[in-house]
């Protein structure tokens, strides 16, 4: 459930500072270290899961947990009219870099797509 050496999982049990917004039973949600927009926040189940390519039917309710974390960060953060994007990365032509399920909380200005 917990992988020693995962940077989100020392996050999660408090070994890793980090700006934490929300926090449940199930996920954990902090401002991202390196901001890409006004609002940066990585959502990640409590629980170690890879990425997406991990995902088994019993992880449901954790990633409906997960997705609507976000919805409330979006809420929070003032995000909801205006609009946000949640991106999960998954492998190497997805720049996904920390192997523990996140999905990214991006919003406060206007975005382009499609992504580079
Ligand atoms: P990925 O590319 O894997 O989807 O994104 C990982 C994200 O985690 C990156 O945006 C990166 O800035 C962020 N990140 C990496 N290490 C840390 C950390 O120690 N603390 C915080 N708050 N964010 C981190
Ligand atoms: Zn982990």
């Amino acid at each position: 459930m917990t992988d020693p050496d995962c940077i989100f999982c020392k996050i999660v049990g408090g070994q890793i500072p980090s700006n934490i917004v929300l926090r449940n039973d199930q996920v954990t949600a902090f401002r991202d270290i390196n901001p890409q927009l006004p609002t940066h926040v990585l959502v990640v189940p409590n629980q170690h899961i890879a990425d997406t390519e991990a995902l088994e039917p019993e992880h449901d309710p954790i990633v409906g947990a997960v997705i609507r974390a976000a919805r409330d960060i979006a809420q929070q953060e003032g995000l909801s009219a205006r609009g946000y994007r949640l991106v999960f990365n998954t492998g190497r032509d997805a720049n996904n870099t920390v192997p523990h399920l996140h999905v990214h909380v991006l919003g406060g200005r206007a975005m382009t797509w499609p992504p580079g």
